[in-house]
């Protein structure tokens, strides 16, 4: 499909109550392609008013919503999975569009969304509880779960599809409504998606969709609504830091899915081949702009050359260019601040000492593009090292022993992901006990999967989403104690 004709077909209004309408006083944002700077479209730009009437919809919506039952609820989420499957190539180009990764990526990243859908289409029906004796036989225990509420759902510019199914599809399964806040820069897979639901079926008012360019009053006003239960936010440490802060009144249940620094470990008796493929898509998926993303290279110094170069002569083979053309697999960043950041944090590596192996230049614009880059033997203390990159740069760190491996990796107040070759498999255990991450990549570089519970320790956040876990961060335990029916 033509481009213009698909973006034709993106809704420009907020989804409230079941109704595509205008912001408040006909506010618009624009959005932009980041690869050529140019005006994609210009949609609703919500006010603090708009995200009120949002959560009254969503308000409203609940108890008929948590009351339907769960197996409706699944297959509206199958019948959406199933839309979704035969739209994905509309999806990946806008995603391509509005957020820049290469076309064959926001393929994967259709696949991957889809299968939260259909994931928790699938948990939906299998919530269950329990009944017991009490330990002294003079009554009886229920456990039941139950729908936590209404809730608002905060997601990232990097993963547009995915950070939406992977809130919207357990919140639904659980029987709670939502009003989602997509990332101002990449809103319009999320209205694509909500249009999905509607045309699935999904009832007025379980899900609302406000696209705002004031996302902190809109948002705070919500947040300090009584009739929300739940937040949900995927996005930056700082800013899910002050989210926890507003939420504390209300005593709300959280998730959070912040920032991560993984480690990537590789030992001196790593399969070398398999941790230079690891290599390249734990760090060149999407640009380097994932949480996910590998941000120091830990290498044995035994190998670091012959890994330095090698990934090095990958790196300068990368094609870069709009996500459209092909054989492209370095897309523009997300906007000129992110190819800002990118500079100055080589720009400071190299001033203290670190080797620039290929790339380090930001390209001419129009779109905001940063070459791949390589910098090795990156002194400690670098700011590299401490920060999130969130670009298309190889950080590369020698080590000397386990220890010393260990203690770097952990070095870091983040602790999403960290990744760990070796064929050795007790030291692969050892790893698993010793890094402080919630997830690890061990001989792989690319763990997310919807059936995995996904979730960071330390500074990278609260609660998992996916897995058997994902759908209890939207349901609450109710215990009863009934008498022993038997006197
Ligand atoms: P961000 O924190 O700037 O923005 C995330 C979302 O929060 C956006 O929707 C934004 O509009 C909103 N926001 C910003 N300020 C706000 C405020 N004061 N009140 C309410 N909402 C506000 O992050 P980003 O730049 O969009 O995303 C990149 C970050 O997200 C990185 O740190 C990355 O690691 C993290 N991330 C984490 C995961 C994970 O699962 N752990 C996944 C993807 C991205």
């Amino acid at each position: 499909m033509h481009e213009s004709e698909l973006l034709a077909r993106v809704p420009e209004g907020l989804l409230i109550n079941g109704e595509w309408r205008p912001a408040e006083g006909g506010r618009t944002l624009d959005v932009h392609d980041p690869a050529t700077g140019q005006l994609v479209k210009q949609i609703a730009d919500a006010s603090v008013a708009d995200g009120k009437a949002a959560m009254d919809a969503a308000a409203a919506a609940f108890p008929a919503w948590a009351a339907t039952p769960a197996r409706e609820r699944a297959e509206l989420l199958r019948h959406t999975f199933d839309l979704l499957k035969d739209r994905a190539e509309d999806f990946a180009l806008l995603m391509t569009i509005e957020m820049g990764k290469p076309l064959a990526e926001a393929r994967g990243e259709v696949t991957y969304g889809a299968e939260f859908v259909r994931w928790f289409s699938e948990e939906a029906a299998h919530v269950q509880g329990r009944y017991g004796a009490n330990p002294e036989g003079t009554g009886r225990m229920i456990v039941s779960q139950h729908p936590v509420g209404p809730c608002y759902l905060i997601t990232p510019w990097n993963f547009p599809l995915a950070m939406a199914t992977r809130k919207i599809a357990p919140a639904l399964a659980a029987g709670c409504t939502v009003v989602i806040k997509p990332a101002e820069l990449t809103p319009l897979t999320t209205m694509f998606f909500a249009q999905l639901l509607v045309e699935a079926g999904l009832p007025a008012g379980v899900v609302n969709v406000v696209t705002t360019s004031t996302a902190g009053p809109v948002s705070e006003a919500i947040i300090g609504d009584p009739r929300l239960r739940k937040l949900s936010f995927t996005g930056s440490t700082p800013v899910g830091q002050r989210l926890l802060a507003q939420a504390a009144p209300g005593v709300l249940r959280t998730s959070m899915e912040l920032g991560g620094n993984a480690p990537f470990i590789v030992f001196d008796d790593a399969d070398l081949d398999k941790a230079v493929a690891g290599a390249m898509a734990a760090k060149f998926r999407n640009v380097g702009q994932a949480c996910t993303a590998a941000n120091r290279f830990i290498v044995h110094r035994s190998l670091v050359e012959e890994f330095t170069e090698r990934v090095t002569a990958q790196v300068k083979g990368m094609k870069i260019g709009r996500g459209t053309e092909s054989g492209v697999s370095i897309g523009p960043l997300i906007d000129d601040r992110a190819v800002a950041k990118a500079r100055q944090l080589v720009d400071d590596a190299v001033e203290r000492g670190a080797e620039l192996r290929a790339g380090g230049q930001a390209l001419e614009g129009p779109g905001t593009f940063y070459e791949p880059t390589v910098v090795s033997d990156v002194p400690e203390g670098s700011d590299i090292l401490r920060e999130e990159i969130f670009g298309p740069v190889l950080a590369i760190v020698p080590f000397d022993d386990e220890d010393d491996a260990v203690r770097i990796a952990n070095d870091t107040e983040y602790g999403l992901v960290s990744y760990v070759y070796t064929e050795n498999l007790a030291r692969g255990q050892r790893m698993i006990e010793r890094l402080e991450t919630g997830m690890m990549g061990l001989n792989i570089g690319v763990v997310s999967n919807a059936a995995a519970p996904f979730g960071g320790w330390k500074f990278s956040g609260l609660g998992r989403e996916g897995g058997a876990e994902g759908i209890h961060e939207y349901l609450q335990t109710k215990y009863t104690l009934t008498p022993n029916p038997f006197g």
